[in-house]
């Protein structure tokens, strides 16, 4: 579509899932490139951070809300919900609990959000290898049960981090 040079269309995401399972960190890593090891402080607020991306010569202004200490369900203030264009559910590859959740989180997401919204679910901490617990064909397969996009990240290496943020700009339902 056509806009204003200055005026790239923007996309309210925001990232949701259980505390500890590296929302913080794989925003972090995204916007300045870097992990810094250690829990963010669990300020309860929602963060956010700005950053326009270009995509296939697409400019898009990404608003990204990270939620801390909304981290239980039925918590997160539903006007983000409604909102936003895309959320990041993530999960702990090591925390079997951070996935079974995962279901209670999509079923409030589904209840709130618009029914375009692009949802992607997220397998974080992969670089755990030795502490896995979930192995990433459950998180394929609840993915596709709930028709949701699938992406195993690591925050620490970067592994599929500028991938998660720009499958939201492939996705055609992000209107212009
Ligand atoms: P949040 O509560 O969801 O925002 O989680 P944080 O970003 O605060 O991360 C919780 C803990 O997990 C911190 O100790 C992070 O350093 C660690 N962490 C986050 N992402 C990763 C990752 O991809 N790999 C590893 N090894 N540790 C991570
Ligand atoms: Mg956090």
């Amino acid at each position: 579509g056509c806009y204003g040079n200055n005026t790239p269309p923007s996309a309210p995401t925001i990232l949701v899932g259980d505390s500890g399972v590296g929302k913080t960190s794989l925003l972090v890593q995204f916007d300045q490139g870097k992990f810094i090891p250690g829990s963010f402080s669990a300020t309860v607020g929602i963060g956010f951070t700005n950053k326009v991306l270009t995509v296939d010569e697409l400019k898009v202004r990404l608003q990204i809300w990270d939620t801390a200490g909304q981290e239980r369900f039925r918590s997160v203030t539903h006007a983000y919900y409604r909102d936003a264009q895309a959320l990041l559910l993530l999960y702990d590859i090591t925390s079997k609990s951070s996935f079974d959740n995962t279901r209670a989180w999509l079923t409030e997401i589904h209840e709130y959000a618009q029914d375009d919204v692009v949802i992607m679910l997220l397998g974080n901490k992969s670089d755990m290898t030795s502490a896995r617990a979930i192995r990433r064909e459950e998180g394929e397969k609840l993915a596709r049960e709930y028709g949701v996009i699938f992406l195993e990240t690591s925050a620490k290496t970067g592994l599929n981090v500028d991938e998660a943020f720009m499958t939201i700009f492939l996705h055609p339902q992000i209107p212009d």
